[in-house]
């Protein structure tokens, strides 16, 4: 499909390397993100391209749909044959800058490097809209027939989608019935073929303080009587979490997990190898938590995690002194397997570190933000038969199947409202991308193999039983 090529080359690649340049972070990481604009900015770059490629096109609209004070929404409905709407899906947010960016790099600075787009945003998930429309102008192109295409991109998932339920529920009646979601804002084992994420780690943080007395203590004179307030903490992270295996303590957080999962992670891991640990940059001589592949790709996708991810109440060494603190806090973050409420898991560890603390120091967990993680429904035959030949068309290779460490709160939404929908969720995000750290690129030859993996999903689609 030389259409596909040629818009990425001329068109697709150098307006990312603009989007590159606008810090739209999501709401989270900048609060005032309506006034800067940046969001707007970008909105209306991708506007303007959407519609000046789709203006040929009978009945296609590009729209900004805005509710109130919440961040803007792109919907684009693209009219095609027979019932049922296919619902394309991707963000424009931004994760925040992060340190760490190798020399000449930056996360607001597009540099083109071995067929890789570097800066951040344009693989998490600015490629999105671009490659869904090329997709569909490759179609109407050959002259292939589609289904109705509705594509919606937001500008809040970096910050947990809290706005799109609003406007999911607003356009509710022009979708229609949905009956494919193709979420373009996963990841890829490799850039060897058409990768399918199956499941969807849920989510939750809290803070955890702990805390002994009102002010700190000459530890010269106090150590060995007033009880250390960081050692409570180690106590309690321990209950939660071994940190000799990194295997969280508590079984409210275990689900048994489904043969068929368990199958294709043996299968996914086989594919990776070695590179399914490489790709982390681990120090050399620094081992993974398991030396059995499909025990680590089960561990990131269907076991509960714990990570540390903040701390509060000790000083800079270089500026300690002898003293024994008064409080501290840590910031908690859970990964929970795909199939277990949010809700309910946070209490259980609220219970399991709050309970009997260790020498009666004060200990609160306050839970913040929890999403559930989603589990793929079964694939419809017709849909297993399109992916494995696009694989093999634009690959020469079969497609892998892996579920994702990460979440995208929307899924899970999708599957309640359209229980009878069928699911592609994919993504460029494939070993080095580092999506939210330093570095992020684009993998330009994947995106444009993928594109015309999305086309051959999406023209299957037009042909495909519904009810099969
Ligand atoms: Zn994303």
């Amino acid at each position: 499909m030389r259409l596909i090529d040629r818009t990425w080359d001329e068109e697709i690649v150098p307006l990312l390397a603009d989007y590159v340049r606008i810090p739209a972070k999501s709401p989270d990481f900048d609060p005032d993100w309506a006034a800067h604009g940046y969001i707007d900015q970008a909105v209306a770059m991708f506007v303007a391209w959407a519609k000046t490629k789709l203006a040929a096109v009978a009945g296609a609209s590009v729209e900004i749909v805005r509710l109130d004070e919440r961040t803007p929404l792109i919907f684009i409905d693209i009219p095609g044959e027979g019932a049922g709407t296919i619902l394309l899906y991707g963000h424009l947010d931004k994760q925040p800058e992060m340190t760490g960016w190798s020399e000449g790099l930056g996360p607001w600075q597009p540099v083109i490097r071995d067929g890789k787009l570097y800066g951040r945003g344009c693989a998490d998930d600015g490629y999105a809209m671009f490659g869904a429309i090329t997709a569909l102008l490759a179609l109407k192109q050959e002259g292939k027939p589609h289904p109705r295409c509705a594509i919606m991109i937001e500008a809040c998932e970096e910050s947990g989608s809290p706005d799109l339920p609003h406007y999911v529920e607003a356009l509710a009646d022009r979708l229609g019935e949905v009956f494919l979601v193709v979420c373009l804002d996963s990841g890829a084992g490799d850039y060897d073929r058409l990768w399918l994420t199956t499941s969807l780690r849920g989510l939750f943080s809290g803070t955890l303080s702990v805390s002994g007395m009102a002010n700190g203590l000459h530890s010269g004179d106090a150590s060995g009587v007033a009880p250390s307030s960081f050692d409570g903490l180690r106590v309690l992270l321990n209950r939660v979490e071994d940190p000799q295996t990194g295997k969280v303590r508590v079984d409210d957080l275990h689900v048994p997990i489904p043969e068929a999962r368990v199958k294709q992670a043996g299968a996914a891991a086989e594919i990776l190898g070695a590179a399914l640990v490489k790709r982390f940059g681990l120090h050399a001589g620094v081992r993974p938590l398991s030396d059995q592949p499909r025990e680590l790709v089960l561990n990131r996708t269907w076991r509960p995690t714990m990570v540390t991810i903040g701390f509060a109440g000790l000083p800079d060494p270089k500026g300690a002194g002898n003293v024994l603190e008064p409080g501290v806090a840590a910031k908690l973050s859970f990964r929970l397997p795909p199939t277990l409420d949010a809700g309910s898991a946070a209490a259980a560890v609220k219970q399991v570190l709050e309970q009997d603390p260790p020498h009666g120091l004060r200990v609160k967990f306050e839970i913040g933000d929890a999403a559930t993680g989603w589990d793929a429904p079964a694939m419809a035959p017709w849909l297993e038969r399109s992916i494995a030949a696009a694989s093999q068309a634009e690959f020469g290779a079969p497609p892998g199947y892996m579920g994702e460490g990460g979440s995208i709160p929307f899924m899970g939404m999708l599957g309640a409202r359209y229980p009878k929908a069928q699911f592609v969720i994919t993504g460029v995000l494939g070993p080095g991308s580092n999506a939210h750290g330093p570095d992020e690129f684009l993998h330009i030859p994947f995106a444009k193999k993928l594109t015309a993996a999305i086309a051959r999903i999406i023209s299957d689609a037009h042909a495909a039983p519904r009810d099969e």
